[in-house]
Order: C-alpha cells, then sequence, then structure tokens
C-alpha cells in the first residue's frame, strides 16, 4: 500500500471509525439544515482535502468557523485532532442502539 503524503499517519482510520460509528462527514449538506446532523459542529461547506485553513468560515450564514480540525473532515492528519461532544453522544447513541447484541 502506498503512502499519500500527508495522510499516512493514521487520520483516515480514525476517520474511517467514525464512520462506522454513525458519524457523517463535517462538510455533509453544506451549510443547509442538518448538515452532519450534530448540533455543535459548524457548517461547512466543502472538504479541505490537503490543507489546513483553519480560519475559515465557509458558511458565514451559520455559526462558527468551519471544523477543520475535525476527524470527520479532509484536513490533512497533522491537522485533525478532535471529535465534538456531540459527536461522542451520536456514536454512543448509534453503538446502543446498533452495535450491542440485543441492543
Ligand atoms: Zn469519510
Amino acid at each position: 500500500m502506498g503512502k499519500v503524503k500527508g495522510y499516512n499517519t493514521g487520520g483516515t482510520a480514525i476517520h474511517e471509525v467514525g464512520h462506522w460509528h454513525g458519524l457523517l462527514h463535517v462538510f455533509e449538506n453544506g451549510c443547509s439544515p442538518p448538515g452532519d446532523a450534530v448540533a455543535d459542529t459548524p457548517y461547512c461547506l466543502r472538504p479541505d482535502n490537503d490543507s489546513c485553513p483553519t480560519s475559515r468560515d465557509s458558511c458565514p450564514q451559520q455559526p462558527g468557523k468551519d471544523p477543520i480540525s475535525n476527524w470527520m473532515g479532509y484536513s490533512v492528519d497533522s491537522c485533525m485532532s478532535s471529535f465534538s461532544h456531540g459527536q461522542l453522544l451520536r456514536a454512543e447513541q448509534m453503538w446502543h442502539r446498533h452495535r450491542l447484541p440485543g441492543g
């Protein structure tokens, strides 16, 4: 498997685990509700491939700057560092609803 510059330190694995736990991309639905269906991740118009534009605000009509450091975006690994509280809550609810045997 080849290495892709900027994406070879494990961030993609964390991102995919996020999907498995029911999380959507932070840029899902762009600037329009329901966005990624998580209340505390700011809206984001488009992915931020190959970069780390930390002060970008692609949805000025919505509160908050783009969640550039969120694991569910497409920033380079060195840029990403967090899930929001709402994402963790959604993942936990998803786990209890769909992943636990008999849950
Ligand atoms: Zn993804």
